[in-house]
């Protein structure tokens, strides 16, 4: 009989190393395509978050005060180190987060990387501005606001982290980031390969734990900013909680995101969109075009091949083959809210056009896997058609007119992303142009380089992440007022 094996354990990464706790309080990680416990991890007790916040400081004396280049210099060097580590990492994020590997081996990683590239580019060349004012002058520094914190969602765990240490390490800021309880190992690797680089220690500390750890950052008088990322409801409570200290805050949260097919557009292209944008990473993609508006003229057309491509081309199973394209979903709770949330749809009346159910693949059969599942029939207040459900759960809905099919679209509190085909160049931007949401695209979906800014309308965010403007999200303006004559004082 082999002996049970014991989990690993790993501990918060405070000032350049793991550091353990005193409360001896764990959590278990599962990993989603086998249901096994793969690892455990240390909460970040009340002498881990003291000790985080003391490194925080020491670290940010010293990173705020190296000049823009000396932190680009050193953001390259772990920009080099994340990428010859691709495959390691990426096989992190698979076992952590049930993603496929053919997924995780391209993108987690290089998206990551491509971010901190970006903004370690731009570092050295934030300027400030000077203007005479008659005989005096003032002028502007870009200084960096201090101890930021980010908080993560699982879907992209990794990448998240380097999204956040990016712009906020660039800028000369300090980060303290809180991954998901969920998948909480990259961003102890990107840790380890900051310290490594030569990232000074403080600079970028982990703490781990769920929503109290997080409503610890949130409340921290000694944290100027916070940027998170997850669903509406809790960016919501994390907004309220940074109102206490006056916090900045980013908010990327959740999407309902309507893709509007007109009658002309380029079916199998459509059709592609429409699949990479519900079933890619297993439907567990913030930008999900959850919503797909299908002009009356080419639906039949578009429904036969959408059918038949997700029938035929979607392959199931063990996450780590790099032949499987569907994933497991996050965890055993979510699977059976994606459930619950199809047998609804059903119960509303929409039909199944395929999928509906868990499926159990061979190699991988105790994972929480649910088939690629499209709608048809849906109206606009169905649930299916309203809620975020954050799986591979695509709902068609048929339209006939352009005005028509843009205020559908908008009617929603949420407003991440939205997609448009069709050949007709100026529809396509007139119709862009009305679409209320902070990321779209055009004859495209889901691609997100790291120059382009993103970030939610109405519920789905404030602020932005990625492209110029980030950078400043992270900077605080000071001027400086210079007088060069005597002061005309009446006093
Ligand atoms: P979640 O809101 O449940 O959790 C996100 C993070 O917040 C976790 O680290 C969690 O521990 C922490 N948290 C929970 N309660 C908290 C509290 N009260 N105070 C502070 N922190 C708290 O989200 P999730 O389930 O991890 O992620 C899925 C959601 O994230 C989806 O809604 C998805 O659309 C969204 N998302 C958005 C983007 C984007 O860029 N807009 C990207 C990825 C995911």
């Amino acid at each position: 009989m082999t002996p049970p094996v014991t989990p690993p354990i790993y501990q918060n990464f405070i000032h350049g190393r793991y550091l353990a706790n005193q409360s001896g309080e764990r959590f278990d990680v599962i990993n989603p395509a086998t249901d096994d416990v793969i690892y455990q991890v240390e909460v970040a007790d009340h002498a881990i978050q003291k000790a985080a916040i003391e490194s925080a400081k020491a670290g940010f004396e010293i990173w705020s005060a190296m000049t823009a280049i000396e932190r680009s210099r050193i953001l390259l060097k772990a920009v080099e180190l994340l990428r010859a580590r691709n495959d390691e990492l990426a096989r992190i994020e698979v076992l952590d987060t049930g993603k496929p590997w053919q997924e995780a081996e391209c993108v987690d990683v290089q998206t990551g990387a491509d971010v901190i590239e970006y903004f370690a580019g731009l570092a050295p060349a934030q300027v400030g501005q000077q203007q005479m004012v008659g005989d005096d002058f003032y002028y502007t520094r870009k200084e960096p606001l201090g101890i930021c914190a980010g908080i993560g969602a699982w879907n992209y765990p990794l990448q998240i982290a380097c999204w956040k240490a990016g712009p906020a390490l660039a800028a000369g800021n300090v980060l303290l980031f809180k991954p998901s309880e969920e998948t909480p190992l990259g961003a102890l690797k990107l840790a380890e390969i900051f310290i490594e680089a030569g990232v000074p220690e403080g600079v970028f500390n982990v703490v781990q734990g769920a929503a109290e750890v997080g409503q610890w950052l949130t409340a921290h008088p000694d944290i100027e900013k916070v940027s998170f990322t997850g669903e509406v409801g809790t960016g919501k409570k994390v907004m309220a909680s940074a109102a206490n200290t006056l916090k900045d805050v980013t908010m990327e949260l959740g999407g309902k995101s309507p893709l509007l097919v007109f009658d002309d557009a380029n079916v199998t292209e459509a059709v592609s969109a429409a699949m990479l944008g519900n079933f890619y990473t297993q439907g567990e993609v913030c930008t999900n075009c959850t919503r797909v508006f299908v002009q009356r003229g080419v639906y039949d057309k578009f429904i036969e091949e959408l059918k038949t491509r997700t029938e035929q081309n979607i392959v199931a199973g063990d996450p780590l083959d790099p032949n499987v394209n569907l994933g497991a979903l996050i965890s055993k709770v979510h699977q059976q809210l994606v459930l619950d949330y199809i047998n609804l749809g059903i119960k509303e009346g929409a039909k199944l056009l395929t999928g509906g159910e868990a499926l159990s693949p061979a190699s991988a059969p105790n994972g929480y896997f649910v088939a690629p599942t499209v709608f048809v029939d849906c109206q606009d207040d169905m649930t299916i058609v309203k809620e975020e459900i954050f799986g591979p759960v695509m709902s068609i809905l048929v339209f006939d007119e352009e005005a028509e099919v843009i205020k559908r679209a908008n009617n929603t509190h949420l407003g991440l992303a939205a997609g448009v085909f069709t050949q007709d160049i100026q529809r396509a931007h007139r119709v862009i142009h009305k679409l209320q949401a902070g990321i779209c695209w055009i004859n495209a979906y889901g691609n997100s380089p790291a120059e382009m800014p993103v970030g939610g309308y109405k519920h789905s965010g404030i602020g932005r992440e990625n492209g110029i403007e980030t950078l400043d999200h992270y900077t605080q303006t000071k001027s400086v007022y210079v007088g060069m004559n005597n002061i005309d004082s009446p006093f």
